[in-house]
């Protein structure tokens, strides 16, 4: 998108590099935004916990992320009987993030850890088998920070869902697991707690 910028433009240049990473979204689509139904009451679950998941199934480049949840919502309710979406948000291929169940109500799991007071962030697809790109990284560890810092969780209760259960899942899959196994993860999301933004 830089490629036409007239080179008399150095400080308009500079302002969009320096906002650069405002590329990667901050915030989320809300459900009305995709075309989900919410919940509008809470139990008031505190969060004390964020957990990664992925949502272990191949996500394909130009499937819609929006259909996807909307079909998602139907089947966590009609299926599963759970009362929305089992995750609080959710990342897509290019690392915008969606609102998914409401973050005062405990999430929802098919393994036996206790999902109170977790956070709970899905990447759409398998990272057995998919690489995470740079965008959905530089986004995950943004949303992540943000809302570590919101909540107040530590570094060592940001974890992904084998680290709680490790024989019953590999879930968020390897290319996501291996950044929290090398300490990466936690790297990146401390540095960005100590960025202003
Ligand atoms: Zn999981």
């Amino acid at each position: 998108m830089f490629l036409r910028m007239n080179i008399g433009l150095l400080i308009v240049v500079n302002v969009l590099l320096d906002s650069c990473s405002a590329l990667v979204p901050t915030g989320s689509i809300s459900q009305a935004e995709w075309g989900g139904t919410p919940v509008a009451t809470d139990s008031g679950q505190t969060i004390q916990y964020i957990t990664i998941h992925h949502s272990g199934v191949v996500f394909e480049q130009g499937k819609d992320p929006k259909a996807y949840l909307q079909n998602l919502q139907k089947w966590s309710r009609a299926e599963k009987t759970w009362i929305d979406l089992p995750y609080h948000y959710i990342l897509d291929l290019d690392g915008n993030i969606y609102d998914g169940r409401n973050p005062g109500l405990p999430g929802d799991t098919n393994t036996s850890y206790d999902v109170n007071h977790h956070l709970i962030i899905c990447v759409l697809g398998n990272y057995e088998e998919q690489i995470m790109s740079n965008s959905q990284m530089e986004s995950l560890v943004k949303f992540t920070a943000k809302k570590a810092r919101k909540y107040a969780v530590p570094p060592e209760n940001i974890r992904t869902h084998k680290d709680w259960v490790p024989t019953e899942t590999v879930c968020p899959g390897r290319d996501i697991q291996r950044l929290f196994d090398s300490g990466e993860f936690h790297r990146m999301v401390s540095d960005r707690l100590k960025s202003k933004n």
